[in-house]
């Protein structure tokens, strides 16, 4: 006799069926124990309370069948609402079909299941599972006869924190931080080495890998997106304080989701330009702007072509570009005067204590404000406390920039072979250079037919070296 299964027994697991197959069913040791009896002989009947009860998924039915239909001694299945009946000889069609019925509605189930889990997330409930770098699992369940505020969150301390939703300073922290210094030009390799000898474990306490970070690093969660089934859903907000800005996170997540990043040594370099060669029709050479219009690139075919953003009225044969590029790039690595463009080292700056003056005139600011409402103090003179205030914080926020950033050149032009190293670099890393080096501009070519025009490519070098003796084309 099958007791009624759990009902939630949705799960497929691999079994071994009777004649030593093994296959994906839904788990159900109940019913594969059953099968196993009746087959050896050890049982020659089957009772069960209901046939959508007992039977989950028709390939269990089948099971059934063949075991009733091919064992050498006689076996009945029986149900005690009528709804199956088989026999040995018997056509058992009609119990088949009352299965998939019963097992459509467990998928509606599941997919009821499913909605769940979308409210959840649109309420900024965490969904289970592994806990999310940078967030606490909340306090653990109070175990039989233990006294609630002894048992409590082990990152937090009490039992108010949310699983999934309150965040862990100091992970949070490691977000942010490899967020804006992957920005700044560091690879995903150089800040998990870093990570590896500091303070902060992975989740799993397995070492840090680029990786891991990568996979952190791309969490909507991070600028306080929820997300359900990988969409991120519109205009809710996270329950928390996002940990990066929405557009630190684009940034991110366009610089790790790149294709071209994952062209290895050696291989074609393409797509050095885009988003930085300008197109000079639309920003012309001697306007200055704080937005240049740039290129992308289209026809991914046999000669990709960079492309005006905006309109459709220039383009270049974008390996000639690069070409043109990439030769200016070696000539300033190779130049001896190279080291002239390292610009003085960063000056030492405690970012803990900026950090923590930031936050505390932020809470002073918001003191202000309401002291205003309660009548404390003048609309002027929170207006003018603002005013102060937030320029220390813009003046706070350019020192721990200043801080974090790296000069993506100092590694290149400090190492012993800056041109083997160049040529050794990632996409992304190149194009850190050529931005860093120079402004590209493609010009109008005017009406000289398809040929490419190395001068129509304008070069200039954003720190300009004096000029050797063999001029570079
Ligand atoms: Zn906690
Ligand atoms: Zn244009």
């Amino acid at each position: 006799m099958i007791k009624n299964p759990r009902l939630s027994a949705y799960k497929r697991r691999k079994v071994t069926l009777p004649d030593g197959r093994r296959e994906y069913r839904v788990w159900r040791p109940d019913l594969r124990e059953a099968l196993a009896d009746l087959s050896a002989g050890r049982a020659d009947a089957l009772l069960c309370l209901d046939l959508d009860r007992a039977f989950r998924d028709p390939k269990d039915l089948q099971d059934l069948a063949d075991v009733v239909e091919f064992s050498p001694h006689s076996i009945v299945v029986e149900s005690c609402t009528n709804s199956l009946h088989m026999e040995k000889g018997h056509d058992n069609f009609d119990a088949e079909v009352r299965v998939l019925v019963a097992n459509k509605a467990s998928r509606d189930a599941a997919r009821r299941v499913s909605m769940a889990r979308e409210r959840q997330a649109r309420n900024g409930q965490f969904g289970g599972g592994r806990r999310p770098f940078g967030f606490c699992l909340g306090p653990p369940d109070v175990p039989d006869g233990a006294m609630p505020d002894e048992v409590v969150c082990p990152w937090h301390g009490g039992r108010s924190c949310k699983a999934g939703v309150t965040t862990i300073d100091y992970e949070i922290e490691v977000v942010a931080d490899c967020s804006h210094r992957l920005l700044q030009g560091l690879t995903l390799r150089a800040l998990a080495a870093e990570l590896r000898e500091g303070d902060v474990s992975t989740v799993t306490g397995a070492s840090w890998s680029a990786e891991t970070l990568r996979d952190i690093l791309l969490r909507p969660r991070n600028a306080g997106f929820m997300v359900h089934k990988g969409q991120i859903l519109e205009g809710v907000r996270a329950p928390w304080e996002p940990i990066v800005s929405p557009e630190v996170f684009k940034a991110v997540c366009e610089l790790l989701t790149d294709p071209s990043r994952r062209v290895g040594p050696g291989a074609a370099p393409r797509w050095h330009g885009s988003g930085i060669y300008r197109c000079g029709i639309c920003t012309p050479l001697d306007v200055v702007v704080d937005e240049p219009v740039t290129c992308e690139v289209t026809g991914g075919g046999r000669e990709p072509r960079y492309r005006c953003k905006e309109r459709n009225h220039l383009t270049r044969n974008a390996g000639k570009v690069d070409e043109l590029v990439f030769a200016n790039v070696l000539y300033t690595l190779t130049h001896p005067d190279r080291f002239d463009l390292l610009a003085p080292p960063a000056p030492e700056v405690d970012a803990q204590a900026l950090r923590g003056e930031r936050a505390a005139i932020r809470a002073r600011l918001e003191r202000m404000a309401e002291d205003e409402v309660l009548g404390k103090r003048t609309a002027g003179q929170v207006a003018a406390a603002t005013r102060v205030g937030k320029a220390r914080i813009a003046e706070i926020e350019e020192l721990l920039n200043a801080n974090v950033t790296d000069d993506p050149l100092a590694e290149v032009i400090n190492s012993a072979d800056p041109v083997r190293m160049w040529r050794d670099m990632g996409l992304a890393n190149r194009r850190l250079i050529i931005d860093r080096l120079f402004t590209v501009t493609i010009l109008p070519s005017g009406k000289r037919g398809r040929g490419f025009y190395p001068d129509s490519v304008r070069i200039d070098a954003k720190q300009p070296l004096r000029p050797l003796l063999a001029a570079v084309a």
